[in-house]
């Protein structure tokens, strides 16, 4: 059981100029193995939602919970991957996956395994000794997710992952992370800005309103699985964009208003 609940979270940023209300009042429950995907327009909170998740930020109001725990800081329980900055370029790829096992003084055999397995899994093997710097795009992502996935964590927090890469890499990536969680089942809270990638890797959406965030919709992906992409011209998921599509447009749309006004 490895849930993530969000009670009431609000984040207001001070800074010396101004201040920023980010997200307002948001509640919203991953269940045990779910994928759940966060979509909305830009600056509507998006990262500082998923910030407050990984315990990066201390929200202003409300709570972050692990299966019922408070998660006020950082911790081996959240695995999280970013658009870009996951690895550490001083270290090789299977140093970086081995990262957080050192850090829980794991023995260096299981370490070594582990890490092993990952490699291979995640298409990386004759790159174990590599550095970030010599790997593509693609490449880094995945050594990043091996990262993230090597302590075992709960749930998985992933910010953009894919946002830096090509179509191709892009949608290649897709389906190992879709193949990957058929296998793992973690339970994902994952952000893009792109709908179609929502719709193929999510069990849900949530549709964020323009800032300051809030939940505006609740959309459930009944895609059969496993995903392929054939799906992504069928009339389920075209519904489900133009549904999307149209509430970010609105949300757009308040955005560019409310900064007319405050003009
Ligand atoms: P998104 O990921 O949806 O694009 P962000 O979470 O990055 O949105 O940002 C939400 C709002 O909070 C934006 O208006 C952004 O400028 C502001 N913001 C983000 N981080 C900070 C910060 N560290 N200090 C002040 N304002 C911030």
């Amino acid at each position: 059981m490895s849930e993530i609940r969000l009670i009431d979270v609000a984040m207001q940023y001070v800074t010396h100029k101004a201040q920023v209300r980010a997200l307002d009042r948001i509640s919203l429950t991953v269940p045990d193995g779910q994928f759940a995907c966060i979509v909305g327009p830009s600056g509507c909170g998006k990262s500082t939602l998923l910030m407050v998740a990984a315990g990066l930020v201390t929200p202003s109001e409300g709570e972050v919970l692990v299966d019922g725990k408070p998660a006020t800081a950082p911790g081996a329980d959240r695995g999280m991957v970013f658009q870009s900055y996951s690895l550490y370029p001083w270290l090789s790829v299977r140093r970086n996956i081995e990262f957080g096992m050192e850090i829980k003084r794991t023995p260096r055999t299981e370490r070594q395994l582990r890490s092993g397995e990952l490699i291979h899994l995640m298409k990386l093997d004759g790159f174990a000794e590599a550095y970030p710097k010599a790997l593509s795009g693609g490449m880094k992502q995945r050594a990043a997710i091996a990262r993230a996935l090597a302590n075992d964590p709960q749930v998985l927090l992933m910010d953009e992952p894919f946002g830096a890469l090509d179509a191709q890499t892009r949608q290649i990536m897709q389906e190992m992370l879709t193949d990957l969680w058929q296998r793992f089942r973690k339970t994902v809270l994952f952000v893009t800005h792109d709908i179609d990638e929502a719709i193929f890797l999510g069990d849900v959406i949530y549709v964020m309103t323009n800032r300051p965030g809030r939940i505006r919709t609740t959309l459930r992906v009944d895609l059969p699985r496993p995903r392929t992409f054939d799906m992504v011209g069928g009339p389920h998921f075209a519904q489900l964009r133009n549904q999307v599509v149209g509430i970010i447009h609105e949300e757009s749309l308040k955005a560019v208003e409310s900064e007319l006004a405050r003009a």
